[in-house]
């Protein structure tokens, strides 16, 4: 197979591209199970396999992909006719960045794949979690299994050879209950990395049976509490909170297309300038923030990306000034030109593809911030006049370019005089992105830093759906809006 690769590749050469790559998928398994209130509710099985083949001739990409394996010759002149077609309509020819060709592989680390699993017993599992969260004060039980396991075989025409066997698993529970005032409250628990393994050896019940009573406890805490003050405070910021505020206000705004206008139309800008880059005070000198595709066991841990560009741990904001963004072979090489000097020296090994029929677009990787040196949570604490700690993600909404931000949380309670104070309801806070984080006074060590995951970050038209992660410790800002 791979030397019926490396011929179409070269054919491709001799008919004038510049260069192509091709990823064949030979699997693509998926599997999301979700039982509601002891029922399944959901239940799907996906299965495909194919092959992409990207070509870049006349300074225009092309792409072709197919599942028929006959029709190997006919997809890859497919992708070569495209790029042709797209070079008519050319403003900006397409130059890739320098990278070192590579050959090696990648397997996410899992001794169960959790797709290999029966499905009775991962009902039975699910089952085990609905009895343990039907308790007083809930009113909705969800429990639910999302897993992966894909083979990806990548060959581009500069030599290089990669093979990639992802899995992924991404389990949640979650209740739901009515406050005396009949509205809807929620508690919910997806686990952060647990060790070293993205199999299904994680789903122990021993881990998840204290979860889930903890889960209940708090619904029940929040479903009696009183309402979440108006008024401008400090926010300590839990992991399962922080990964999402820096999701949305860090990651986003720092992909390099979304930056260079790509994104517009679908999920909005960057309010980041090409000039910012080396200048800008993103925020306080304690912000620390890194794309480590290195991080052990993460779902934006992939060995290479699928520009061939070996996967990297680089620095984007440091002591709170802006270096670096989420990058690929093509937008360095854009941005560089655009901006009339060298801001980037080479891809940072973030394009990724979500499917065998998708281009690679930069993609957040494991979008971290360092731990700090303002101890535990409860030296946070300790230190805190007058705050609210803030935990679970409920809902959000962001600015179009990411400037400014609102979330709502499930589940919060007050500190006033470095003390903890009751739990309140409908937690919320918002603000603007850079003065936000310029406010940031306190950050964790690392028994406060975890690995949050995302299974579901939507971008790109058509739209592609990508897995990553973020190391965070418990993080305070001051003077934030804090209310409903
Ligand atoms: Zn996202």
């Amino acid at each position: 197979m791979a030397y019926q690769w490396k011929e179409q590749l070269d054919r491709l050469m001799k008919a004038g591209a510049a260069y192509a790559d091709v990823r064949h998928y030979p699997k693509d398994d998926s599997l999301f199970m979700v039982m509601l209130n002891g029922n399944m509710l959901s239940f799907e099985q996906g299965r495909e396999s194919g092959f992409g083949v990207r070509v870049l001739a006349d300074g225009a990409w092309g792409f072709a992909a197919s599942s028929n394996m006959a029709d190997i010759t006919g997809t890859f002149d497919k992708a070569l006719s495209n790029a042709r077609a797209a070079a008519k309509r050319l403003t900006r020819p397409i130059r890739l960045a320098d990278k070192e060709v590579l050959s090696g592989s990648f397997t996410s680390p899992a001794d169960l794949d959790t797709l290999s699993v029966q499905r009775d017993f991962q009902a039975d599992f699910l089952q085990k979690m609905d009895k343990a969260l039907a308790q007083k004060g809930v009113s909705q039980r969800i429990s639910y299994i999302s897993a992966q396991s894909k083979t990806i075989e990548y060959y581009d025409t500069e030599g290089a050879k990669i093979v990639k066997h992802i899995r992924e698993l991404f389990p949640a529970i979650m209740v739901r209950g009515k406050d005396a005032d009949g509205e809807a409250q929620e508690r919910k628990y997806s686990p952060p990395r647990l060790g070293k393994t993205r199999g299904y050896e994680i789903m122990k019940e021993e881990h998840w049976l204290p979860e889930a009573e903890r889960i209940v406890r708090e619904l029940n805490q929040t479903l009696t509490a009183p309402r979440c003050p108006h008024d401008v405070r400090s926010v300590i910021l839990m992991p399962d909170q922080m990964f999402l505020q820096v999701h949305e206000t860090i990651g986003h705004p720092l992909e390099l297309d979304r930056i260079l206008g790509y994104e517009l139309s679908y999920a909005g800008g960057s309010f980041v300038r090409l000039s910012d880059f080396g200048s800008l005070q993103y925020g306080s000198k304690k912000l620390n923030v890194r794309a480590d595709a290195l991080l052990e066991n993460s779902p934006g841990s992939f060995g290479y990306d699928d520009d061939g560009v070996k996967a990297q741990n680089y620095m984007l904001i440091k002591d709170g000034v802006l270096v670096n963004a989420i990058t690929s072979r093509q937008m360095v090489t854009e941005a560089n030109e655009r901006a009339g000097k060298q801001i980037f020296t080479s891809s940072g090994g973030t394009a990724r593809a979500t499917a065998f029929y998708r281009t690679p677009l930069e993609r957040m990787t494991n979008i971290s911030v360092d731990p700090g040196t303002d101890g535990t949570l409860q030296d946070i604490i300790a230190s805190t006049e007058k705050g609210i700690v803030l935990s679970g993600d409920k809902s959000w909404s962001i600015g179009s370019n990411r400037e400014q931000f609102h979330f709502a949380n499930d589940y919060a309670y007050l500190v006033e005089d470095g003390q903890v104070k009751e739990v309140v309801r409908n937690a919320a806070y918002s603000g603007d992105t850079l003065p936000f984080y310029n406010s940031l006074s306190a950050v964790g060590d690392e028994s406060t830093w975890q690995v949050q995951y995302v299974p579901n970050c939507g971008k790109g038209m058509p739209s592609q759906v990508m897995q990553l992660g973020h190391g965070v410790p418990v993080c305070r800002f001051d003077n934030v809006k804090v209310g409903e």
